[in-house]
Formats: structure tokens, C-alpha cells, sequence
């Protein structure tokens, strides 16, 4: 146990975002890194308890409570070892994550739970700073090859694990840049692209092979990657983005989220390729969806010096605090106010969206909507009701659609003869193979838009069952597994998006 009174001695201390007239400047990260002793002193906050609770909440099974102790005693390099044993990319959880298992510490219980994502992301900045993060070929090859389509978290995941195995692993990425939506659609003042740059350079002086600007199913065919490879491993994602069907839909003006999020990305790397520019400079925005993409729309907004943004939610304003809904250790479903939020906008909720109404021009000028209340019916299902008189105006010339995702994207699945769940996702057994022998699956495309540290876990359990699958010998790649258990998504981490 790093100290004994250490949870009785001192108070939770979180790293700050920068000040919000600075920040709101520029497009580089939010939070300041904090000063390493205060690092320490908060690792000591860490109880061990004889339960770790945080292990549970946390989708990779990080060993939370070890690298607290061995950061509290200043054993770093050890720190990192730990945290590396069941996560690839620590900084990329450190910075994204929404930590749940910081709702599931047993010290959240009666206050404030241990920083354990702040103190993640510590260890890893300082093995960066400090040089002990490397690349690790495998000491001998298998002779095997795999292909991994798609190189979001999930597929970086699971090529490294998979080339550590001694295996030849190629990704092949439809995008001109590796890193999938950590690098096209989560915003940079989230996370800085220079981070997920260092680890493909790691992935690559492992013996990784990139394709980048390559389609499996329109450039490639996939019928010839499955005779190239003895195992394939799609990790597409889920970036079929809800539309929302009402009148006046096609007015101009009207954008999903995604399009707005990834030109940002495009234009802080210099990479645009001649779209037409979503700006939301000098205009009234309103973002429909009430997640963590309609929190980076809002965010982007700032950034982009919109006149007024207002966010509107069809659900209801969720509880403060606590929701005896969702007790501990669950994640509680509570009001979530994100650095976006607090750098202005307006957010409302329980607000049905009707009708858009455009000028002579075709772009769209107002939003009319009207607001509803929420009940459920005898049957228990919960039903929304429009409330007679309410109907209200908002005056808009940019409308971003955050309303979810609905599964990975056809034509890839189809082509390979997958079969896809009711949800529309790519449906596998345990073992994360899909219904083609050979063929696995991992990452938002088989358990549908999720989270980063979803992503690697997934990726990792799946490596460990392709290399069973391909050497015939029992994987000792480490990944948590669920295949005894359930690997459908818990409770525990369903932050919505
Ligand atoms: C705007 C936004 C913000 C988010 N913010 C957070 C956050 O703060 N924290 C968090 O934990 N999660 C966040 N998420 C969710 C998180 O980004 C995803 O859960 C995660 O990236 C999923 O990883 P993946 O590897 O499964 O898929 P993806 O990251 O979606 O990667 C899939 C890759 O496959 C490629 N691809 C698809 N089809 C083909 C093909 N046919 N051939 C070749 N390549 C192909 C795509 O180009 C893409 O690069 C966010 C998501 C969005 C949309
Ligand atoms: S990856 Fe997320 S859930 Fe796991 S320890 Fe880090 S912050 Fe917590």
C-alpha cells in the first residue's frame, strides 16, 4: 500500500485545463501536465484495497493499485513496465478516457475517488520524456502473416501484440494517416496527433507494415487479401453516423458532426484535399446531441470564434451529483460539463427537433422544435410526450448533427459474407472470429461506437485468440479475457458519445 493515511492526509487534486480565454485561442491540448510531486502525493491517495474495484471498472484490467504504489515511491521506469503489461497506449487512455474506473474506486464511495487517469497519463508522458518507451521486435518469426484492416486503436492494438508474437502484420488504412478517429474526429485540443505519430513510428521500427490510402473492398479486394494472409483482422470501426429525418433536412447548413470534426483535424495538419469548408466562424450553431461528440462540436465551435452555439438534448437534464439509478460502482449517469461547456454555449434539454427552414437561398435559417417530457408506460418502456404550447424557434445558419452512430460502414461485411448482429454490427463468438474461419473482428465494428479504451482491450483480446488460432499453441500474449465471461458491453463503461 503506497501510504497508509495517505486518503486521510491529502485532498484529490485534478490536472487544471488551461484558462479558458487562452485556450479557446488555439486548437493544442487542454490540460497542463502536473508537477511530479503532486503526482506522487496523489498515487498515495491509493487505499489497496483487498477488492480493487478500479480493476473491474476498467475494460483493459489495469493494475491500478501496483503502479500507484510504485509511482508514490518514485519507481517510475517500474510504473510504466505495470502499465504497459495491459495497455499498448497508455497516453491515449491518460488523455481520452473517461475514466471509469475512477467511478468505481472504493474511495468515490464517501468523496473524492484517486486521479487514476491523471497519474496514468504521468507515468507514460515520463517514459516518453525519459526514453525508456522502445521499440520491441520479437526475438524470432512465425513465418505467419496477418492483415489488419483498419488502424484505429483496436487495430494499432492488435498489431503490436501480434507482431510482438513473431508474427508479419500489415494494416491497411483507407485514410491518408494512421490512427483512425484518434487521428481523424477526436479533437486535438483532446489529444495531440504527435502522440499517436510516436506510436505508429514504435509500431513501425517493430516491423508493423502500413498501407495507407488503401480500401479493402474498392482498392483492394478482399478476397485476395484473404489469399495473401492466413488470418484477417477487421477493425473498420463504426462510423455510420444517425441522421435525422425531418423536414427541411437538406437544406444547406445542415452537417453531421463528423465531416465538421475531422476538417478541423485536416486543417490544424495541414492536410485538407479541397472539400468544401464547414465553419462555424461569425454564425449561430446549433448542435443537436447530447454526448461526448456533441461536446467536441461545441468545443470546436468556440474555437472557431462562432457567433452563439447551443446544444440541445432530447433527453432529460440528467441528475447532479448522484443517480440512485446507477449506483456505485457503476458509471453514473450524471450531468457530465466537459471543458467545452465550461468555455460557453448554452445547452437545453428535452427538446424535440421538428422542422428546418431555410431562406430564398436554400440555407437553412431556423430550427423550429417544441419541448417534450418524458414518462413510462405501464409496460415500464419510457415514452417522450410533446407538451401542447411549448413550440419554440432557434435562429441558425449551422445545424451539426451529434445524434450517435449506428454500426460499421456496408460493403466490406457484405463482400466478405459476414454475418452482422440485429444491431448492425459484425457479429463473432468468443473467440472474436466472425462466421468465415479466419476472419476476426474487433473494436467499434463488432460492439458498436465505443470508447478508446474499448478499442485496445478489444484489439489485445483479439491478438491473443489469433495467435492461438494461427500457432495452434495456447497465446502467452497477456490480454484480459472475457471469452469465459461476457464480451458483450458492461454497464460498468457505457459513457455515451
Ligand atoms: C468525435 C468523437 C470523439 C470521441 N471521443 C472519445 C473520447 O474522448 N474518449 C474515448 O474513449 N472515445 C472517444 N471516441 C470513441 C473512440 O474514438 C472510438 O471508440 C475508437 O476510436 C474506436 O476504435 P476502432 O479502432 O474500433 O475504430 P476507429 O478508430 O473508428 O478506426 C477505424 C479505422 O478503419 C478504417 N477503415 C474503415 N473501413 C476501411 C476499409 N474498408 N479499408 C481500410 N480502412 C478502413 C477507418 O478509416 C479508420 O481509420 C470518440 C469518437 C468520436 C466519433
Ligand atoms: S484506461 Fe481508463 S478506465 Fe482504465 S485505468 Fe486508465 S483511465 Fe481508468
Amino acid at each position: 500500500m503506497a501510504d497508509p493515511r495517505g486518503f486521510l492526509n491529502i485532498e484529490q487534486q485534478k490536472a487544471t485545463p488551461r484558462p479558458v480565454h487562452q485556450r479557446i485561442k488555439d486548437f493544442n491540448e487542454l490540460y497542463q501536465p502536473m508537477p511530479v510531486e503532486s503526482v506522487r502525493a496523489q498515487a498515495s491517495r491509493c487505499m489497496d484495497c483487498g477488492v480493487p474495484f478500479c480493476h473491474s471498472g476498467c475494460p483493459l484490467g489495469n493494475l491500478i493499485p501496483d503502479w500507484n504504489e510504485l509511482v508514490h515511491r518514485n519507481r517510475w521506469q517500474e510504473a510504466l513496465v505495470a502499465l504497459h503489461d495491459t495497455n499498448n497506449f497508455p497516453e491515449f487512455t491518460g488523455k481520452t478516457c473517461p475514466a471509469p474506473c475512477e467511478a468505481s474506486c472504493v474511495l468515490a464511495l464517501s468523496g473524492a475517488a484517486v486521479t487514476i487517469k491523471d497519474i496514468e497519463a504521468a507515468i507514460v508522458d515520463r517514459g516518453w520524456e525519459m526514453g525508456w518507451i522502445v521499440a520491441r521486435p520479437p526475438a524470432r518469426e512465425t513465418g505467419k502473416s496477418v492483415a489488419i484492416v483498419g488502424s484505429g486503436p483496436a487495430g494499432l492494438a492488435a498489431a503490436q501484440q501480434l507482431r510482438r508474437a513473431g508474427h508479419t502484420v500489415t494494416v491497411y488504412e483507407r485514410d491518408d494517416r494512421a490512427g483512425g478517429l484518434l487521428a481523424y474526429g477526436i479533437p486535438d485540443f483532446k489529444m495531440a496527433k504527435v502522440y499517436v505519430e510516436r506510436r505508429i513510428d514504435q509500431l513501425e521500427a517493430e516491423g508493423v507494415r502500413f498501407i495507407l490510402n488503401a480500401e479493402i473492398g474498392r482498392t483492394i479486394d478482399p478476397h485476395e487479401l484473404r489469399g495473401r494472409h492466413d488470418a484477417i483482422l477487421l477493425t473498420i470501426g463504426a462510423t455510420v453516423s444517425r441522421d435525422l429525418e425531418i423536414p427541411g433536412k437538406d437544406l444547406r447548413g445542415i452537417e453531421l458532426a463528423m465531416p465538421f470534426l475531422t476538417q478541423q483535424n485536416r486543417r490544424n495538419l495541414g492536410t485538407m484535399n479541397g472539400e468544401t469548408p464547414i465553419l462555424a466562424t461569425g454564425k449561430n450553431v446549433i448542435v443537436i446531441g447530447g454526448g461526448d461528440t456533441a461536446a467536441d462540436c461545441l468545443g470546436t465551435c468556440h474555437r472557431q470564434q462562432a457567433r452563439s452555439v447551443m446544444q440541445l438534448d432530447y433527453n432529460p437534464r440528467p441528475p447532479e451529483g448522484e443517480n440512485p439509478d446507477t449506483p456505485w460502482p457503476l458509471w453514473p449517469k450524471v450531468l457530465r460539463i466537459t471543458p467545452a461547456h465550461e468555455e460557453g454555449g448554452k445547452r437545453d434539454w428535452q427538446i424535440k427537433t421538428k422542422t428546418f427552414v431555410g431562406d430564398d437561398r436554400g440555407h437553412v435559417k431556423e430550427l423550429h422544435a417544441v419541448r417534450v417530457y418524458q414518462y413510462f408506460d405501464e409496460a415500464g418502456e419510457r415514452q417522450f410526450e410533446e407538451v401542447h404550447g411549448s413550440e419554440l424557434i432557434f435562429p441558425c445558419e449551422l445545424v451539426l448533427l451529434a445524434i450517435g452512430f449506428s454500426g460499421p460502414e456496408n460493403g466490406l461485411p457484405q463482400a466478405l459474407g459476414l454475418a452482422l448482429t440485429e444491431q448492425g454490427v459484425i457479429r463473432c463468438n468468443h473467440q472474436y472470429m466472425t462466421n468465415q474461419e479466419g476472419v476476426f473482428a474487433a473494436g467499434d465494428c463488432r460492439r458498436g461506437q465505443s470508447l478508446v479504451v474499448w478499442a485496445i482491450a478489444e484489439g489485445r483480446e483479439a491478438a491473443r485468440h489469433i495467435d492461438h488460432y494461427l500457432t495452434g499453441q495456447p497465446s502467452t500474449l497477456r490480454a484480459r479475457d472475457r471469452s469465459l465471461v461476457q464480451i458483450e458491453p458492461l454497464p460498468l463503461a457505457v459513457p455515451s458519445l
